[in-house]
């Protein structure tokens, strides 16, 4: 280890006491909330920090982290606390007096644990995980940290491609945490009364379904850069890893930590259904967490109580990719009315699909009119929409629009993408006509308090979706594009925002790339680069300047479009859903021909015959009709 001495939780804690009153909002670093969990530390065998490389504001939000801590600490062998990225007043504090990063429950060091899980739902988050090991005193580079140090493993939605962390990482979950995080804590737990070294360890970890090891392969390349293959170094090691999934949703969590300080959301957030069968081709979530597993209503009343009582919230969030698809969302609905309508609880129902049902649930549930009605079209011509696979009707989404002015929203939130493949200015303009289509109708129906908030982002293609093959969107025409919304959508009652093109590249650049990244990823943090999710703390130039000093060109991992046969750096994670398929349902999209949603009949992505020995062990259906007999058509 750096530290030349560890601190103790007193000595840390007495630190802390000269440095709070100093820096932003105190409270992100001092613990001690309502239902934080406090175990002892001496008599409690395994230690895992549960890592979260955002700030506290942010992290505390996170669901995964949530479920995680208290699935741990559920256990009478392990105890999980929490840390969270300080922010930059906090970091240079910590520097300052030489504080390493602590747990908020008992201030321990992080490098007294026994385990770091960071949760990575997003690539931006990359150079905060370094920084976090650093301001940890530990070693960045896996290779170079041994037995004394604790394990660095890593989960989320962001390392179904693992690669560009490969090289910092331990050992990556991949896929669904709930069960496998009580495989790694069981297998831990042996490891270390066996006495065998770290390398025993990780072999033993290989092992559990779902882990991969990065340091177990080596990736090789062909002479014009693209990746060729994955060549397994340690006989154990699969030579592809399955995502993990769980049968059934487990109880949800319900005791949530109360912040003492304002969070992104201030809600219980209650998983109705993980999964989605609707297919959007530019969407990463709805491809890796198929198949569709719904909670059943009885049980959401019961949590919503049960939360209710334990946090004091008056707001929940029924959470899902696609909320109106939940099969029994109007009997949900009903339920809630039946239980909470004297409660003053208000419900919130995202992701609902674009039609007129939408409206009437949100009406049914006494949802406050006061902070709009989402709608995401992604696109605004039809042609754009059956190429994204998001095969909604202008007719049908303005008939959705009527109805929601009808019923007494003012305000209506549009959220539409750009630098979809084959996307043309005059799809781009049409984003510009739709809205103010939009908004002469809320001028007719509700007069001048209508407010329309268009919000355009860069489509980036992402790994284990039909779009993998695609290349990004040059500079040129993503600014062109965004000249023309930025100049056509001003005015009264029209409300513009957008990504800035910079932060499109950074997560185009990582979602899609090789373990050459880490390389990038290293120099860019020690150029300066963090919190790259942020816009005014990106450092654009530093993670330029790693680029070039790491012999790379950023423009390779995104704008290229990739041969049809090319091997990927992620090909060797599996997530149920076939490489075939997802090249068979791309070919599709350049005939700008949809697939619709697979609840009215399977088109044989994959999940089905990859998970059927679960299925058939637990008797389940997941929802997955029938095949369909023209799969291919
Ligand atoms: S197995 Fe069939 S029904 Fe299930 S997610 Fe895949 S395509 Fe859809």
């Amino acid at each position: 280890m750096k530290a030349e001495k560890v601190l103790t939780p007193q000595m840390i804690q007495t630190r802390l006491l000269s440095i709070l009153p100093t820096v932003q909002k105190p409270a992100r670093y001092s613990g001690g909330e309502l239902n934080q969990i406090v175990k002892d530390w001496q008599s409690t065998l395994l230690h895992i920090c549960l890592v979260f490389p955002d700030i506290y504001d942010i992290g505390m939000s996170n669901l995964g982290l949530a479920i995680l801590y208290d699935l741990i600490n559920q256990r009478a062998d392990a105890l999980a606390e929490r840390a969270f990225a300080p922010w930059v007043d906090m970091e240079t504090k910590l520097r300052a007096y030489q504080l390493p990063l602590y747990s908020l429950e008992t201030k321990h060091p992080l490098s007294e644990f026994d385990i770091i899980g960071f949760s990575l739902p997003y690539e931006s988050l990359y150079t905060n995980v370094l920084n976090i090991l650093d301001l940890a005193n530990l070693e960045i580079w896996s290779e170079k940290r041994d037995e004394q140090h604790p394990l660095i493993i890593a989960g989320g939605h962001a390392t179904y491609n693992p690669e560009p962390m490969a090289a910092f990482i331990d050992a990556f979950v991949i896929g669904e945490g709930e069960e496998v995080i009580q495989e790694i804590i069981d297998v831990f737990q042996d490891w270390r009364k066996s006495g065998a070294s770290r390398a025993s360890l990780l072999s033993r970890l290989a092992r559990i379904d779902g882990i991969y090891v990065p340091s177990f392969y080596k990736a090789h390349y062909y002479l014009d850069g693209t990746f060729s293959h994955l060549e397994k170094t340690e006989e154990s090691a699969p030579s592809t890893i399955s995502k993990r999934i769980v049968a059934h949703l487990p109880p949800a969590p319900y005791r949530f930590i109360v912040p003492y300080i304002e969070t992104v959301h201030e809600r219980i957030p209650i998983e109705i259904m993980r999964g989605c069968t609707r297919g959007c081709r530019f969407c990463h979530a709805g491809m890796v967490t198929r198949p569709i597993r719904e909670r059943p209503v009885s049980e959401i009343i019961e949590t919503i109580q049960k939360a209710v009582q334990a946090t004091g919230y008056n707001e929940v969030g029924l959470l899902s990719l696609s909320s109106s698809d939940y099969t029994h969302i109007a009997d949900l609905v009903k339920e809630i009315q039946a239980h909470f309508s004297s409660s003053h609880l208000s419900i919130s129902l995202p992701s609902l699909r674009i039609e007129t049902f939408s409206v009437e649930l949100m009406q049914a549930l006494g949802t406050t009119r006061r902070g709009g009605f989402t709608l995401a079209p992604e696109a605004a011509t039809e042609r754009m929409r059956n190429i994204i696979n998001k095969p909604i009707s202008t007719q049908d989404l303005l008939q959705t629009t009527q109805a929601i002015f009808e019923n007494g929203w003012s305000t209506i939130k549009l959220y539409f993408m750009i630098g979809h493949p084959l996307e043309t200015l005059a799809d781009v303009q049409a984003i510009v006509d739709l809205s103010r289509e939009v908004l002469s109708m809320g001028r007719k129906i509700v007069g001048h308090r209508v407010q329309i908030h268009v919000s355009v982002s860069t489509f980036i293609p992402k790994p284990h979706t039909p779009f993998q093959w695609v290349a990004c969107d040059s500079t040129e025409n993503i600014e062109t594009k965004l000249h023309l919304l930025q100049h056509n959508l001003r005015g009264k009652n029209l409300k513009l925002t957008w990504n800035p093109s910079e932060a499109t590249f950074l997560e185009a650049w990582l979602s899609r790339g090789d373990r050459r990244l880490a390389q990038v990823i290293y120099l860019a943090w020690k150029h300066g680069a963090k919190f790259d999710a942020w816009n005014d703390q990106r450092k654009m130039d530093a993670w330029y300047q790693a680029f070039a000093e790491s012999g790379l060109q950023p423009e390779f991992y995104t704008h290229r479009l990739r041969p049809l046969t090319e091997a990927f750096p992620w090909d060797h994670i599996d997530i149920g859903v076939r490489k075939k398929y997802l090249l068979q349902d791309y070919q599709r999209s350049l005939q700008e021909q949809t697939r619709p949603d697979c609840r009215q009949g399977c088109y044989a992505c994959g999940i089905l015959p990859k998970y059927n020995s679960l299925r058939r062990e637990k008797g389940l259906t997941w929802k997955c009709p029938p095949l369909k007999i023209h799969s291919t058509a």
